[in-house]
Parts: C-alpha cells; sequence; structure tokens
C-alpha cells in the first residue's frame, strides 16, 4: 500500500491551544463532574446513574474534540493527554459534590489527597444498598472502576477522534467543501488502489451513477479555505438496515481514509458532482437481503 498520499497530522501542539483545550474543556468536565456527584447522590437507580456518566461522558468528549480541533492540536500523543487530563478532572468533580452531599453539604474537600482518603472511609462503611445488602470494599470499587471507565473511555475516544486534515502551509484547518455526497457502492480495495495512485476513473464513475439508498458510497471533500489548493477527499460506506423493532439503523464506516486530491482532479470531481447520473447496472450493487423485514417476508 502506497501510503504518501494519506493526510498525516504533523504532530505540531500550539501551546495557545493547549491552553484553551485544557481550560474550556476541564471548566465543562469539572462542572459536568459535579452535577453528575449530586445526580448520583440523590438518585437511587444505579441504571440512570450509569446513563448519567454516559450522557455527561459524550458532551464533555464533544466539547474536547471540538477544543482540540479549533485550538490547532494536531498531535495525537497532546490530544490524549489532554483527553486523559480532562476525564481525571470530571471524576474528581463528581466526588468533590458527592462527599459534599454525603456529609449533609458539611464537608467541601477539594484537597485531592485528603478526597481520597475519605473515598477510602466511605468504601470501608458503604453509602447505599441493594436488595437489604450494602457493599462495601472492593465491591464499591468495582462499581466506581466501572462509572470511571466509562467516563475515560468516551472522553478519550471523542479526544482521539480524527480531526479534519489541516494545512501547514497556510497554518490553517481545511474546511468541508463537499460533504458526505452520496456516490453509487463499489468495490473498496479497488477505489483505494485507484486513489492511491491518483487514478479517479472509478471514483468518478461512482459519483455519475445512480444511487441505492439504503447501500452507498459517501465522498466528502476538504479544502483550505486560504490557498484553496490543499484538498483531501474521504470515502465512507454507508448501510440502511431494518432492525428487529423494524426502524432503520444507519451504519457508517470510513474506507478511504482522507487523502490528498490535486486542484485539476478536485475540479473533474465537482464537474461530475453537477452532472447527471447514469442508471446503477442490475448486478453492481449487492444485494441486501439481510434488510427485508418480516412483513416485506411474508408477502
Ligand atoms: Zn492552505
Amino acid at each position: 500500500m502506497d501510503d504518501s498520499r494519506y493526510y498525516k497530522p504533523s504532530g505540531a501542539a500550539p501551546l495557545g491551544g493547549i491552553f484553551s483545550a485544557v481550560s474550556i474543556s476541564g471548566t465543562a468536565a469539572l462542572l459536568a463532574g459535579a452535577l453528575y456527584g449530586v445526580v448520583d447522590y440523590y438518585n437511587p437507580l444505579i441504571y440512570v446513574n450509569f446513563l448519567g456518566t454516559l450522557i455527561l461522558s459524550v458532551i464533555v468528549g464533544g466539547i474536547t474534540f471540538r477544543r482540540l480541533t479549533s485550538g490547532r492540536i494536531r498531535s495525537r500523543i497532546v490530544s490524549m493527554l489532554i483527553g486523559l487530563l480532562v476525564a481525571t478532572v470530571m471524576c474528581y468533580g463528581a466526588w468533590v459534590t458527592y462527599i459534599f452531599a454525603l456529609t449533609g453539604w458539611d464537608a467541601l474537600i477539594v484537597d485531592p489527597l485528603s478526597l481520597l482518603e475519605v473515598i477510602q472511609v466511605v468504601a470501608a462503611n458503604g453509602v447505599w444498598s441493594i436488595k437489604k445488602h450494602t457493599p462495601t470494599g472492593w465491591e464499591l470499587f468495582v462499581v466506581w472502576l466501572i462509572e470511571a471507565g466509562v467516563i475515560y473511555a468516551f472522553v478519550l475516544t471523542s479526544a482521539l477522534e480524527i480531526q479534519p486534515p489541516y494545512c501547514e502551509d497556510c497554518d490553517e484547518r481545511t474546511e468541508p467543501e463537499v460533504s458526505k455526497h452520496p456516490m453509487a457502492q463499489c468495490a473498496a480495495p479497488l477505489l483505494r488502489d485507484e486513489l492511491e495512485g491518483e487514478q479517479y476513473a472509478a471514483l468518478l464513475d461512482a459519483i455519475r451513477t445512480e444511487v441505492n439508498p439504503r447501500s452507498f458510497l459517501a465522498l466528502s471533500i476538504n479544502t483550505c479555505p486560504s490557498c484553496r489548493e490543499r484538498a483531501f477527499l474521504q470515502i465512507s460506506e454507508v448501510t440502511v438496515v431494518t432492525n428487529k423493532e423494524g426502524n432503520d439503523e444507519t451504519k457508517e464506516s470510513v474506507v478511504v481514509p482522507w487523502i490528498m486530491v490535486d486542484s485539476r482532479h478536485r475540479a473533474d470531481i465537482m464537474e461530475a458532482l453537477q452532472g447527471e447520473r447514469k442508471p446503477a447496472i442490475e448486478g453492481d450493487v449487492p444485494e441486501l437481503t439481510e434488510v427485508l423485514d418480516d412483513d416485506e417476508a411474508a408477502s
């Protein structure tokens, strides 16, 4: 595989960007954690608490991803470290308000070392009961570790999400010029090989062919807003599957990650996007028997 044409983040991480990502995402994490600590204390339903952890982690993760992107951070390691820090701050915020509520709004312990000592005392005595059983010690630690694990997993996944490519010449993030434009399904390995070798016939053909709305490829192009020269395209595969409840679920996965495209070929692609589509040839599109739901199968 020739990977020289694929976008690789330069690894740069400007100090201003780090500062803004840490301060803004950190504040959001502290607030979300503090809110969660209170909810966790007052809510007796463990499932609701897990759902709360999930929702707040996704929100904090989303904020972190946006701050890393706007802060021009192109380093995976720095993104990961900031993600770890943000998740830790969120757990810390949750413990501070949880202990505060637990002590009848008496002890606001902000010193992390004292907080750890209090947590150990809480673990030894237990705080809540399920079916007349009050978990203590390792049982409680397992529950807390799972909750913390959810926070770390979601925040880190968001922090490490692939960012839009960056134009290092102009020191600017590229912006969407084409966003998930549907095109006909075709063999992904062939498409990848072609694009790596700067061949665009298969891509142009897919753009010009009618699309099966339940199974298609989606084309995105990002261009540098300053030089208008540096551009990358990305292709993902989209399938719509009907689940057991009869609802459509859309699944999307990247089949060609951000790969460079020059101005001339970009112009060809843009022209093809404006043109009419020809009908798909029978048998070109994979059969989607698995999406048939029971009603359709019965009729
Ligand atoms: Zn540029």
